[in-house]
């Protein structure tokens, strides 16, 4: 009587979906056995995969018949013993060897004859073949998902995957939290950790209810996802999901954290003119209170400003100044920057000219930037098609393509933001026309923060302070350059334009010939710099 062990298989894995449940088979196989007088020494229920070898109910099963403890399996079909080659062979191997005198399927018929043998290795081979095909569809699907633009994955936060088209749409709920946490970092404001804490405030946190790691905020803040293209093992595609951000906004965050790479935290600004000037050496101006006690007794305090000393390499030797002086100092320099206030007017009348050329002159470029589109999407079929050709390498393919898709995406923003990006420089343009023109009132003030705003307002980081004085130079280490307002090309050309009329008013005033500056018109015996404030 040949003695069988019952082994009865189910993955929750894709590829046993359709398959049997344990006690579905265990059911079915016991009545089989009944059934046909079969003698069953034990049941052997295994709940793994047999895509790769090494399950080990179904080893102990190999090793239980080479020890003969039975000379045969009862199974629901062959593919409940294998799905790989390998363990597919070895109960081949078996049957050749004697060791497995039966194999007994309810669902497929087999004997130990050549013909058996060649029966059963097809019905390995089909098992196997089912796996491959299975993930190689699985794999169609996803590239195919790709080539249509959609992230085939867990949409990342801020989107939710849509059950019914299968696609990524917005989260109403989170989209704004994200855009705001974009946002606060882009000002340069707010550290990792402080992002963290916001998310944590609006209720976006870890299961174990702690705020994110910075990892994580760094992740949400570096994924291209939001601004409309989307990462797959390792490249870059243009994905249809609806951008959060715009690029430009994700552009400015990469800045800041490249920026903020290496820079302290949390620095306390105790007084008000600090982080305002740079040294001469490079360094920040900070400051320090210091006490004098005086011989009868009298204890005074004083606050001084100096150079914070952090450079390795230079060993600066600005001196000190108190800060009644700087005070003195800072004033004196933001009132020979007030403009006559045909100076102002003029200058405000240009700001308003220039920006309605820019939107006539708008049409054209965009135009032009829809050719470009065009000529793309052109360069992008033709790069595609030598790549498949094998007419270039992968890697030259990728970098290609991922410099056309970002060409593609900053045109395509440039064509949707025209409104945004001349409200991004006529804006700050007319507000700092307008700090020029408060320049006076507060000069004259004691408010020492109004004083430094509107000094960061005017040169942003550009103010040097030498041999205890202060002066503006352009500077150019692009730290913080999102606070620098004379960073971009525009204002940094108002600028040159307001230097050459003060220059040409000063000159006028020592020459006594004003006529000659045919769009200036200062009032004669008037002091210009002062004008204003008189
Ligand atoms: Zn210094």
């Amino acid at each position: 009587m040949e003695k069988l062990i019952l082994y009865a298989r189910k993955s929750t894995d894709t590829e046993d979906k359709q398959v049997l449940s344990i006690e579905a088979q265990l059911n079915e196989l016991r009545k089989f056995a009944r059934d046909n007088n079969l003698v069953v020494v034990d049941e052997m229920v295994e709940k793994r995969t047999a895509k790769m070898p090494g399950r080990p109910v179904f080893n102990s099963l190999l090793t239980r018949i080479k020890n003969g403890e039975a000379t045969g399996i009862l199974a629901w079909h062959p593919d409940r013993l294998a799905r790989n080659s390998v363990d597919g062979g070895e109960i081949v191997y078996l049957v050749d060897t004697g060791a497995i005198s039966r194999l007994v399927f309810p669902t497929f018929w087999f004997e130990p004859t050549p013909q058996g043998k060649f029966m059963l290795n097809m019905a390995f081979g089909q098992s196997k073949y089912y796996v491959d095909s299975l993930s190689e569809n699985t794999k169609r699907g996803l590239r195919e998902k790709v080539r249509r633009g959609i992230f085939p994955g867990l949409a990342p936060l801020g989107y939710l995957n849509d059950p019914r088209s299968k696609e990524i749409v917005v989260d109403k709920q989170f989209a704004p939290i994200i855009k705001q946490v974009f946002e606060s970092y882009a000002s340069g404001r707010y550290t990792l950790r402080e992002i963290s804490l916001l998310l944590k405030e609006k209720g976006i946190m870890t299961r174990g209810e702690k705020p994110y790691c910075l990892d994580r905020v760094k992740f949400i803040l570096t994924n291209p996802f939001y601004y409309g293209l989307f990462r797959y093992s390792g490249e870059i595609y243009e994905g249809n999901h609806t951008p959060i951000i715009e690029k430009s906004l994700f552009d400015k965050v990469q800045r800041v954290l490249v920026e903020r790479g290496h820079q302290y935290r949390n620095e306390v600004i105790k007084h008000d003119l600090c982080g305002l000037f740079h040294c001469s050496c490079g360094m920040m101006i900070t400051a320090e209170n210091k006490t004098k006690v005086q011989k009868n007794g009298n204890r005074h305090s004083y606050t001084y400003y100096r150079c914070s000393r952090k450079s390795k390499t230079i060993k600066c030797k600005e001196p000190a100044l108190r800060e009644e002086l700087l005070d003195k100092r800072l004033s004196d320099f933001l009132l020979d920057f007030a403009p006559p206030q045909a100076v102002s007017d003029f200058l405000l009348a240009k700001l308003e000219q220039d920006a309605e050329t820019e939107r006539t002159n708008y049409n054209t470029e965009r135009s032009e930037a829809e050719q470009k589109l065009r000529d793309i999407s052109v360069k992008q079929k033709i790069l595609f098609d030598s790549y498949l050709e094998q007419d270039i390498d992968r890697e030259t393919f990728l970098n290609k393509k991922t410099e056309l898709l970002d060409e593609k995406k900053s045109l395509a923003e440039f064509l949707n933001n025209f409104e945004a990006s001349q409200k991004s420089w006529v804006e700050p343009m007319r507000n700092w026309l307008k700090s020029l023109g408060s320049i006076c009132k507060i000069a004259k003030s004691s408010d020492l923060l109004a004083k430094k705003q509107l000094a960061l307002d005017l040169f942003g980081l550009n103010l040097f302070l030498i041999n205890q004085t202060p002066i503006l130079k352009e500077y150019h280490n692009d730290k913080r350059a999102g606070e620098n307002r004379l960073a971009t090309p525009k204002p940094r050309a108002y600028f040159r334009l307001y230097s050459e009329f003060r220059s040409v008013i000063k000159n006028a005033l020592t020459r006594e010939d004003f006529s000659k500056s045919p769009d200036v018109v200062p009032e004669t015996g008037v002091e210009p710099a002062r004008h204003c404030c008189h």
